[in-house]
């Protein structure tokens, strides 16, 4: 039988999500089985000049080029999956967004900064169509299994829309904000197992606003601790800038 081929494409991040697939072990190997990886720069140096059955971009889009080359993959791709925060929300590239792009663009290069070029940062899907998302920083691996299995078998995949909290709670994890700490678990988009709190950590947030955040919660819990709501805006600021550009026209289409 012949295999789905499938290719790893990065554009602005850290590459840390395709780690997440090249240190998966033995997880990977069941569906390994089922594909034929074609591309994927961070194991391999083969290229593939056709057609791909599934592209798993990880990356958000801050360049012309990058534009025109996520384009170039979409042509190419009858699936597109948007893998990690960078890519599905425009992630921790989204902060340049707050500032001026050329000062911030002198500041980085200094005497360098003209042979860069620069854009506000967007997600993939403000560009171009994308069919799944997997989101988190680093994505959740399980997740992103799911979600790999429903491309491959073409059935759609729901992202969560509740809270961290309601998977926090039915993981019986003690509140960080009992532990006199700040937590954006209550405004965040669930999927990821509330993974960074089962392991001690305070969640960041990194998977994005669930759509209808229920603010007043969130606002009584800062009242409740006498959290001055700043701290908590400025954790949101880390992720979930891009979501001004929405609505931005791409195309000639609103995505
Ligand atoms: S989402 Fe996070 S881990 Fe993944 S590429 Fe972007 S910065 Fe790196
Ligand atoms: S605020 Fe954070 S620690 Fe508290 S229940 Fe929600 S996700 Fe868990
Ligand atoms: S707990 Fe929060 S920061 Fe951690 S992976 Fe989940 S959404 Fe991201």
């Amino acid at each position: 039988m012949k295999k789905p081929k499938v290719a790893f494409f990065d554009f602005s991040c850290c590459e840390g999500c395709q780690l997440q697939v090249a240190n998966f072990g033995e997880g990977l190997l069941d569906i390994l089985n089922l594909i034929e990886v074609v591309e994927f720069r961070e194991v391999m140096s083969e290229k593939w000049e056709g057609d791909f059955d599934v592209a798993i971009v990880e990356g958000s889009i801050t360049t012309p080029h990058g534009v025109e080359r996520i384009k170039k993959i979409r042509d190419r791709s009858k699936v597109l999956i948007a893998y990690g925060s960078c890519a599905t929300i425009g992630g921790i590239n989204g902060m340049k967004n707050k500032f001026d792009l050329d000062e911030i663009k002198e500041y980085v290069y200094k005497d360098g900064a003209k042979y860069f070029e620069t854009i506000p940062t967007r997600p993939v899907h403000q560009v171009v169509k994308v069919d799944y998302f997997v989101h988190g920083c680093p994505v959740y691996q399980p997740e992103f299994v799911k979600v790999l299995k429903c491309a491959l078998q073409g059935i759609p995949y729901t992202v969560p829309d509740h809270s961290v909290c309601v998977e926090c709670k039915l993981n019986e994890n003690e509140c960080m904000y009992d532990k006199g700490l700040t937590c954006l678990g209550p405004v965040t988009r669930a999927g990821c197992n509330s993974w960074c709190i089962n392991n001690g950590n305070i969640c960041y947030g990194c998977r994005g606003m669930v759509s209808n955040p229920a603010k007043n919660g969130q606002m009584d819990i800062l009242e409740k601790h006498n959290i001055p709501l700043d701290w908590v805006v400025n954790k949101i600021d880390m992720y979930n800038k891009p979501r001004e550009l929405e609505e931005t026209e791409t195309n000639g289409k609103k995505r």
